[in-house]
């Protein structure tokens, strides 16, 4: 089992928080830095990593985290290498500050690639095949043979309809049993979920879209405010593939 305490998942606003150093390996390439505790993703279907500052409590040093990931099944900051090459060392307090900005927006883009998703789902029933974003705009693939110009401004009404209805976003985790049992949870058409993961996480949109899913989102649909659709391609007869962008992605 890992030895983080890892809180995003919990607490997708939770910006800040003390730790301490467990771990700092500084061979080639980046320094990376295991705490025992953090606030930051370590990226994940489709949602990229955040970014932030470690922070030395005795005397405010501070390192720019230009990443993180899973190695080894813990959550890893990636440090920009320091010019005075000094790095945290094992035991000391710090605290952990996420580049807060760019996460809220990734937490937005997420929440509505989830609106997208679900409508796509109960208006047309077409199944997500992958899915990338970026802070502000992402995209996602679909199995829509009759996707065209036309539904695409509808579906972009209805999103955005949706949104405004300021459902709430509720996150859970559940037995695998349990999960497995919930009729189109897993939207996606390959079940990626590993063998031996006995805990699923959802995200729900109340009333209108349930995933299995390891991202931050926002707590309600108010906080996306308005999507723009600024692409479609066909990838093929069958798959296609939407992109939207937040209207306003700096709220
Ligand atoms: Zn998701």
């Amino acid at each position: 089992m890992t030895r983080v305490d890892e809180r995003c998942y919990a607490d997708a606003y939770l910006r800040e928080l003390p730790a301490r150093v467990l771990e700092v390996s500084a061979t080639d390439g980046a320094p990376l830095v295991v705490l025992d505790t953090t606030a930051f993703y370590p990226g994940g279907g489709g949602q990229p990593s955040d970014r932030g500052v470690i922070l030395r409590t005795a005397d405010g040093r501070r390192w720019t985290v230009r990443g993180a990931r899973r190695i080894g099944g813990e959550i890893v900051h990636e440090l920009e290498a320091p010019e005075d090459g000094e790095l945290p060392t094992t035991g000391e307090a710090v605290t952990v500050e996420l580049d807060w900005a760019r996460r809220y927006a990734l937490m937005r883009t997420h929440t509505a690639l989830h609106a997208l998703c679900g409508v796509v789902w109960r208006d047309y029933g077409a199944l997500v095949t992958g899915g990338n974003m970026e802070p502000g705009s992402g995209r996602m693939d679909f199995e829509f043979e009759r996707m065209s110009g036309d539904l695409v401004g509808e579906i972009e009404q209805t999103v955005n309809d949706e949104l405004h209805r300021r459902r709430d976003v509720k996150v859970d985790v559940l037995p695998r049993a349990e999960a497995f049992a919930i009729p189109d949870l897993i939207r996606t058409k390959v079940n990626l979920l590993p063998e031996g993961i006995e805990q699923i996480r959802t995200i729900e949109i109340v009333g209108l879209d349930l995933q299995a899913d390891g991202g931050t989102h926002v707590a309600n649909t108010a906080e996306v405010g308005g999507i723009r659709v600024t692409g479609y391609e066909s990838k093929g007869r069958i798959n296609k593939r939407i992109r939207l962008a937040l209207v306003d992605p700096d709220a």
